[in-house]
């Protein structure tokens, strides 16, 4: 079976600070979202390193896709 690999085509991604480390990732890990109820929320991003401390899910699916 044939699986290719699609990451030379994937386009590039925002850049943003990781909530955990305070680093730039140009591969941001949706965390979670705050909310306010006086305005719009904003997303809270982790770096790949970071992103199994907020979700432990996360962990599991990249080391699969580092095989
Ligand atoms: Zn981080």
């Amino acid at each position: 079976m044939a699986t290719k690999e699609r990451q030379d085509v994937e386009p590039p991604r925002p850049r943003r600070m990781c909530v955990y480390c305070q680093e730039l990732t140009d591969r941001p890990v949706f965390v979670d979202a705050v909310e306010q109820g006086t305005g719009p929320g904003w997303a809270v991003y982790a770096c790949p390193s970071c992103a199994h401390r907020f979700r432990p899910d996360f962990a599991a699916r990249e080391s699969e896709r580092r095989r």
